[in-house]
């Protein structure tokens, strides 16, 4: 059994695919017929044009036109004569393989397009990259995995799931998915929870341990994967399944109930998603409002930003959907493991401390302003709240706040419809903002908080790196006093908090988020259900007399067994 970090509930049992770029290294030989190699490559090329065209057709089936533009980019590489004689061209004069005459070719294109100013051209240079190592794969014999022809159902397998690798895999089939590296709160590991599929994250070294087509058992609930199973471990699995599933029975009968605790309080229970498609699940899992709404995916998947008009689509999908309950929309939070290749970002040591976020916005208004537009276009359709992610100072938000407000006035002249009541607040996910929190209070209408990111700043521990997991201490003293202090702020200015990042969903923190006063639990859609459940067994009151004694206790063990203690 190979054991791994539980990342989102259930158990998937089935084929292993494989999404592993296998190495495409050869052997340079002399050859003796360079004719014979001109044919070898003009059999490559029709294959890899006969394979982009079936993958275009394929995700312009499963995504739409916009996902599949990409592959006609490539297609049109393939049939580009100014880059296929060349290479031919090599073969005959240089007398070397086909393989070696397409990397010398293609790299030297390569480079010429790297470092033209012209961001288009750099961004062809992609491409053949791409279509070149696609090629060359076919001239070695080896197939190149593609998640979006996963036609049948399989368990994927993989190093890591970026989240555009994530946002082509087809719900249909792709039943599970475990990989080597990530953690409980890495991209692949919440688009998964939102996807509704178990998956275990941070093994360290599925890929090595599985081959294409094992049998194999996901099980999201304990983060533990078996390779194929005896039929016993078979038998004693799918029990547990079907176990999960009569939960989850239990958990929809109170889907329209509102959440209140034993002694009548009530709290809002709200969800994340990174799709309009997501507000479905939603719906479905009896969510009371969006808490977060994650706009990088609308950025994310495609080669270039996506227009104001695109936004306010997706934004009034949301809200429409949501039929006046709160949707807090965050503004673009590109950055750390999100990264937008056709922005051209330079590398950074340091990337989840780097120029991410609500910085790279500030800096970068031609991003912005189109954003915010949409927004505010937006919010006559329904009840829309706007926060800024990783604010670090009140300079950043007074800045947002004034380029939004701008906008709207902009709007407004130009004779459109703007709402009145945007609430506009902040994500707290930097120390600095936690430890303020009272300064801020004055400025904002609400606070969400992300502790994704300020646990990782809070412990100094990177979030994708499963050696330093360990670290990751919801329930660490540290960040119990840093969310009081934010609450406490909050209530004295009379505004509300919510919390975003993961902790707001887990059993254990629940109990102590409820005595710190917290007001709204964002989570992904699925563990709604279940903390409604928790929350309805809950006195309210008693949470809250044992605020002080957690605020002061020394270590995470301490405070999970209170917890556990007084909630038995
Ligand atoms: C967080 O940091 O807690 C959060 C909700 O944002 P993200 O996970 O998208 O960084
Ligand atoms: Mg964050």
């Amino acid at each position: 059994m190979i054991q791994g970090i539980a990342a989102s509930n259930g158990i998937a049992i089935g084929k292993a695919y494989q999404l592993v770029t296998p190495e495409l290294t050869y052997e340079k030989k002399s050859i003796d017929n360079p004719n014979k190699e001109i044919e070898r490559l003009e059999d490559a090329l029709q294959t890899a044009k006969q394979e982009l065209e079936q993958i275009r057709e394929h995700t312009r089936k499963q995504m739409g036109d916009e996902h599949a533009e990409i592959f006609s980019a490539h297609l049109l590489v393939l049939d580009d004569p100014e880059l296929v004689n060349p290479i031919k061209d090599n073969i005959t004069n240089e007398n070397v393989m086909a393989e070696t005459a397409l990397e010398k070719t293609t790299n030297m294109f390569i480079d010429m397009f790297q470092n033209m100013d012209n961001e288009y051209m750099r961004e062809r240079a992609a491409d053949i990259q791409d279509v070149s190592k696609r090629v060359l794969a076919h001239l070695l014999g080896i197939t190149i995995p593609s998640p979006a022809l996963i036609d049948e159902k399989v368990i994927v397998i993989a190093n890591d799931l970026t989240p555009s690798d994530t946002a082509q895999l087809n719900r249909e089939f792709v039943q599970g998915f475990a990989t080597d590296i990530g953690g409980r709160t890495s991209h692949s590991a919440i688009m998964a929870r939102s996807l509704e599929i178990p998956a275990v994250v941070g093994t360290k070294k599925i890929t090595d341990a599985i081959k294409q087509d094992d049998m194999i058992i996901v099980d999201g609930i304990a983060g533990d994967v078996l390779v194929n199973p005896s039929d016993d471990e078979l038998a004693a699995y799918k029990a547990k399944q079907e176990k999960f599933e009569k939960q989850k029975e239990e958990w929809a009968k109170l889907k329209d109930e509102p959440t209140i605790t034993a002694d009548k309080e009530q709290v809002e229970l709200a969800a994340n998603i990174g799709t309009p498609d997501d507000v479905t699940s939603v719906l479905s899992n009896g969510g009371e409002g969006i808490g977060l709404y994650r706009t990088e995916f609308l950025y994310m998947g495609k080669n270039q930003l996506p227009t104001e008009d695109e936004q306010y689509d997706a934004y009034k999908s949301v809200l429409e959907q949501m039929n006046d309950k709160p949707v807090v929309v965050r503004t673009l939070d590109i950055g750390g493991d999100k990264e937008l290749s056709y922005l051209d970002l330079p590398e950074e040591l340091n990337p989840f401390l780097g120029f991410r976020a609500i910085r790279f916005c500030l800096e970068n208004e031609h991003v912005f302003r189109p954003q915010l537009r949409a927004l505010l276009r937006a919010s006559i359709h329904g009840n829309l709240k706007i926060m800024f992610p990783m604010v670090a100072t009140l300079e950043e938000f007074r800045q947002a706040k004034g380029i939004l407000l701008d906008e709207k006035q902009n709007l407004k002249d130009e004779g459109a419809d703007v709402s009145d009541n945007i609430e506009v607040g902040i994500m707290v996910e930097i120390p600095s903002t936690a430890v303020t929190a009272k300064q801020f209070a004055k400025e904002v209408d609400f606070f969400s908080i992300g502790t994704n990111d300020l646990i990782q700043y809070t412990m100094a521990a990177d979030r994708m790196n499963e050696r330093v997991s360990y670290l990751y201490q919801p329930y660490h003293p540290a960040i119990l006093n840093l969310i009081s202090t934010v609450i406490e702020a909050a209530h004295s200015e009379d505004k509300w908090v919510g919390m975003c990042g993961e902790m707001a969903g887990d059993s254990i923190a629940i109990p102590a988020l409820l005595g710190l006063g917290l007001d709204e639990f964002s989570m992904s859609a699925t563990s709604i259900l279940p903390a409604r459940t928790q929350l309805r067994g809950l006195s309210k009151e008693k949470m809250v007399s044992y605020k002080d004694k957690l605020l002061s206790m020394s270590t995470t063990e301490e405070v999970v067994e209170f917890i556990k203690e007084k909630t038995e």
